[in-house]
């Protein structure tokens, strides 16, 4: 039975001694306040959230799922008054705006907290994740009545969100939907039509639900432009602010899934249901990317933190259980057999695991620390250029984290062998919630398009030079110190990731599918890279730490030992992925539609 440990050591180390997250927070107006104690005590809060709330219902959740009668839906026992609970603390609104009520907190310490909450139970914390998601849209994009009417709400988890989308016919090609709105006399709009997989359509958590719906003017032009963005609540609020009159919304059913079964995936329908104009008239795309952007980097600390429950008890298990002896004689002679954590193969999956986690959780607190600056840093210079980071990094760190983390999730499994295909361990329901997170927030594969067409090969702005900007300023200053190995590897990887970027663009402008054909080997480079770049910096920082007495060795010991595991292992692969890049699109589209 997995028996989840919050990793506050590693992320304080990777806020603190790595990114330097209090002093850059401390040169910002908004985010001044949060020094390094506060910073701390909010890990620890939230690491006991998780562990003694969230966790002892994962697996119950699991087991009992979601249930539907005639269009109401009950979530697993414990699931609302942990949700209560969790919402009381604040937890909802941790990174919402001050003056709606919620906590302020920058996102550098937001994405620990959701790594943690979805690493413990991700059916669970995925209700909280879509509020706050949602209220940063209406904070963004709607008028200030709605904000004052929804926001404080939301923030304080009495009402919750969800982002309504997906259509039977329509998922990834959203210029299709047909749900319609028809505008009022009195500036409402009334919604009809049918969305489906709408995570929280419906459930008991809370007294009101709130549906963000994409939907189209009768006369909104065709595709992507027509779409306009609309706040649809379960129940119109009374005049004093609470639920009212039932809207003409309604649940028509909810899907039998693979996992997530604690989290409500439901058909919605709406009837002529009252709706508020969130944003312009056909912008609706762009206010609902404010919320998909915040998603997909939440979505990927899904992947994240259940490969690291997954690691916890892999790692775990491995030292317990005795199989075999060692290739170089006993360990333990005493026993009947060693523990599997002799056999370098049972030592290539946890370290390939740990490897993968540790940048990942590095990686996402500098995209944190970039949306930061990006919201509150008062230079406009700097915050156009970490807007830049964010837009290049979003489609990387939602599939990457994704990827890495299910293949975490596989690997977790296959450390005990049969013992973690049952259930008793956990460790099959990890690879099941995982599975979603590659599909759902658009897929990975169309993460990979956006970086490789939109960010890289159609970009105008130069997003990958900033990258490109910050890697080599790391490589220059340390290029002759403690890190030489790495950084030397990772020079010659970035090279390769210039090369293969100018292959593709040009190839690109000679025959579109140019383009298609590289995106998923392309994201997948461009992680190795970036997961480098992160573990040079944690090796860096270890090594140094390492020149102290009074350091607790074994975690800087063990960081530096992970890192050239990632070295030696791992970054060798940019060079078969820059020739899967350089094989091009010919022998994809050579077949003929009917021998597929
Ligand atoms: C459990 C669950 C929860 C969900 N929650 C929500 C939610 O809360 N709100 C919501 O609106 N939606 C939600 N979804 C829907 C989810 O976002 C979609 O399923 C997803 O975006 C893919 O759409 P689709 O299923 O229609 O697949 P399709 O769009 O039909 O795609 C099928 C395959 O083709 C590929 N593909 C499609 N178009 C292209 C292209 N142009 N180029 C290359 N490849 C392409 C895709 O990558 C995919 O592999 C949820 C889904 C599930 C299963």
């Amino acid at each position: 039975m997995s028996d989840y440990k919050a990793p506050i050591r590693d992320m304080k180390f990777v806020l603190h001694e790595v990114l330097g997250a209090e002093h850059l927070l401390a040169q910002m107006p908004g985010t001044s306040e949060v020094t390094a104690d506060l910073i701390d005590s909010v890990l620890e809060e939230a690491g006991k959230v998780a562990e003694q709330l969230l966790a002892p219902l994962n697996r119950q959740g699991d087991e009992e799922g979601c249930r539907f009668d005639q269009g109401v839906v009950t979530t697993p026992a414990g699931f609302k008054q942990a949700y209560e609970t969790f919402s009381q603390g604040g937890w909802i609104g941790l990174a919402g705006d001050p003056a709606y009520g919620g906590q302020g907190m920058p996102k550098t310490l937001a994405v620990c907290f959701e790594e943690m909450t979805m690493a413990a139970n991700s059916s669970l914390a995925l209700y909280g994740v879509l509020s706050a998601g949602a209220s940063l849209a209406i904070a963004r994009h709607a008028s200030e009545e709605l904000k004052q009417a929804y926001l404080p709400r939301l923030y304080s988890g009495v009402w919750s969100a969800t982002m309504c989308l997906t259509e039977a016919h329509a998922g990834t090609d959203l210029g299709m939907i047909r749900t319609r709105a028809v505008a009022q006399e009195d500036g409402s709009y009334r919604v009809s039509g049918s969305k489906i997989f709408i995570t929280g359509g419906e459930h008991d958590l809370t007294d009101n639900i709130i549906h963000l719906v994409l939907a189209k003017l009768p006369d909104a032009p065709a595709g992507p432009r027509g779409i306009s963005l609309f706040l649809v609540p379960k129940f119109l609020p009374d005049n004093n602010g609470e639920p009212g009159v039932r809207n003409g919304v309604s649940c028509g059913s909810i899907e039998h899934k693979m996992g997530m079964k604690g989290s409500s995936t439901c058909v919605m329908n709406f009837d002529g249901a009252t709706g508020y104009l969130v944003g312009e008239l056909n912008k609706g795309l762009a206010c609902m990317f404010t919320m998909m952007n915040y998603e997909r980097l939440t979505i990927g600390l899904q992947g994240l933190g259940l490969g690291d429950a997954s690691y916890q008890t892999a790692a775990a298990y491995a030292r317990e259980r005795i199989q075999g002896r060692a290739a170089t004689g006993p360990v333990a002679p005493e026993k009947a057999a060693d523990p599997l954590l002799v056999h370098p193969d049972v030592r290539r999956m946890l370290l390939t695991m740990r490897a993968n986690t540790e940048a990942a959780r590095a990686l996402s607190a500098y995209v944190g620390t970039q949306l930061d600056m990006v919201y509150f840093h008062p230079d406009e210079q700097v915050r156009a250029r970490a807007a830049k980071l964010v837009a290049l990094l979003t489609p990387i760190a939602k599939a990457a984290f994704t990827d890495r983390g299910f293949e975490a999730c596989v690997l977790g499994q296959q450390v005990l062998g049969g013992h973690g295909y049952v259930r008793e361990w956990g460790q099959e329901q990890h690879v099941r919630d995982a599975r979603i997170a590659q599909i759902y927030e658009g897929t990975n594969g169309i993460q990979a398009l956006d970086l490789m067409g939109r960010k890289v090969v159609l970009d105008r702005e130069g997003l990958l030079d900033v990258l490109v900007e910050d890697i080599r300023a790391f490589i220059v200053a340390e290029k002759d110190g403690k890190v030489s190995g790495f950084v030397t590897v990772l020079e010659k990887a970035l090279l390769t990731l210039l090369d293969t970027t100018a292959l593709v663009r040009s190839a690109s402008a000679e025959n579109p599918n140019e383009t298609g054909a590289a995106s998923v080997p392309y994201l997948d480079l461009m992680t190795l890279i970036l997961y480098g770049f992160m573990w040079a910096r944690m090796v860096s920082v270890a090594t140094r730490a390492l020149e102290n007495s009074d350091v607790d060795r074994d975690f800087y010991q063990a960081k530096i030992h992970v890192g050239c595991y990632f070295l030696d292992r791992m970054m060798p692969r940019y060079k078969s992925l820059a020739e899967e890049i350089r094989a091009g699109s010919d022998v994809l589209m050579a077949m003929d539609a009917a021998l597929f």
